[in-house]
């Protein structure tokens, strides 16, 4: 395994560098002018969307390139992408959509004016998805599929013009067998979105009622019955992606930064060997992890990969994010009790508990922990 730089890579982190001080917008701009921010990365060839491959406009980077890039871009907080369109469904159009479809959807996907949501869970169908049961019935004519079932913990469904969304075609045979994938526009008279508010007082996930809602064919991608595999081929890179290595790099910067500014005694909080053994250990354990990213990358440049590794990012990454959360809290004390309300003590105090309480939930999406250990026993560990 290599896992150094080479010079090229060097000079290749320098360029984007480089280009994140000149371009990223300061502040309050990072929201007012975020298109301004894709744009200029479209403008560098590709940059605003680091992953497709070069025949559908992206930059053909390495996969040390794109780890590079990745890393610059989390060190430097630049603002993110919803990862719907560019990054979930469009791999799915590129691999296994018609040219038609490409054509359709793609343009939108890209420069972020159609956005899409997943629709995937249902209730009784989480870590056991192939178990979804709602129902996509072909018309007699053979134009159309009538789609009635419920769709559950569907992030962003209420600002989405579309949703990507696993049906149920058939009920013979095995499960994974009779699961179709459809594009439904959410503006159809048959879907009703309702809010969940989840823990930490926001919204962003929904509940999604489908009743007969008439999906032409023309929107099915791929063959019917073939859903379970178009979906599946992505989720070992969506849970990469979850780890959140380099966030949680800066946002332990952070919450150090935060308990230096928490006066105890003479010191900080950051002095007292109970939090300090903390902090420590955690800046052990991500370093781990990011070599555990650097072998899984070194394994992907060889064109193996990324395999059941995944599995391993994702469940210490998402518990690292929320040991991080909770030494924030720790260090807002008892102000860290009144949120939601008129904010008192210092400015970090303001949002410790509600992203606290947020992040509980990145264990659960993307793959449930306790599934993570099936998977690392199974096929990392050998144990079953
Ligand atoms: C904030 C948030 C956003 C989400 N966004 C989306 C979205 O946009 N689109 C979408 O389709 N879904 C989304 N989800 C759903 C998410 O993928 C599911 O919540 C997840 O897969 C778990 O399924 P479940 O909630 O049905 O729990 P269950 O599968 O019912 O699990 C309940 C508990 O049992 C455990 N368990 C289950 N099976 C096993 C097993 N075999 N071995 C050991 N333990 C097990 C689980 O780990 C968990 O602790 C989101 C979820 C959350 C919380």
């Amino acid at each position: 395994m290599n896992i150094e730089f080479s010079e090229d890579d060097l000079a290749f982190q320098n360029k984007v560098v480089n280009f994140i001080k000149a371009n990223l917008p300061k502040g309050m701009e990072m929201w007012t002018k975020r298109n301004e921010w894709f744009q200029a990365l479209k403008a560098q060839g590709g940059w605003d969307v680091p992953k497709w491959p070069v025949e559908f406009g992206g930059p053909g980077f390495t996969p040390t390139q794109r780890y590079i890039f990745d890393m610059e871009m989390a060190r430097h907080a630049t603002p993110p992408q919803i990862p719907f369109g560019v990054g979930m469904l469009a791999p799915i159009l590129m691999n296994h959509g018609s040219k038609e479809q490409i054509d359709r959807f793609m343009p939108g996907i890209r420069d972020g004016s159609v956005n899409w949501c997943q629709g995937y869970s249902e209730p009784g169908a989480g870590s056991d998805l192939a178990n979804l049961k709602t129902k996509a019935e072909l018309s007699e004519d053979g134009t159309y599929y009538l789609v009635n079932g419920q769709k559950i913990w569907t992030t962003l469904a209420h600002i989405a013009h579309w949703m990507f969304c696993l049906t149920r075609t058939s009920s013979s045979g095995a499960k994974q067998e009779g699961i179709t994938f459809l594009l439904i526009p959410m503006d159809d008279p048959g879907i009703e979105t309702r809010p969940i508010i989840t823990l930490g007082g926001s919204h962003s996930v929904n509940e999604v009622y489908l009743t007969d809602v008439k999906v032409p064919v023309t929107n099915r991608i791929g063959e019917e019955g073939k859903g379970w595999t178009y979906a599946k081929g992505l989720l070992v890179h969506e849970r990469t992606g979850l780890a959140g290595i380099q966030h949680s790099v800066l946002a332990l910067e952070k919450s150090k930064a935060n308990a230096r500014s928490v006066k105890t005694g003479d010191g900080s909080l950051m002095d007292l060997p109970s939090f300090k053994n903390k902090v420590g250990a955690l800046e052990a354990e991500l370093l781990a992890l990011e070599f555990t990213e650097l072998r899984t990358l070194s394994q992907v440049s060889a064109g193996e990969g990324p395999g059941p590794e995944s599995s391993i990012l994702k469940l210490k990454g998402t518990e690292i994010q929320q040991r991080i959360s909770e030494l924030n809290i720790e260090a807002a004390g008892i102000y860290a009790a009144p949120w939601g309300g008129k904010p008192i003590g210092p400015d970090f105090a303001r949002s410790a508990t509600s992203s606290y309480l947020g992040g509980r939930a990145t264990t659960i999406y993307g793959g449930a922990s306790e599934v993570q250990k099936d998977v690392i026993a199974k096929n990392v560990l050998d144990l079953g």
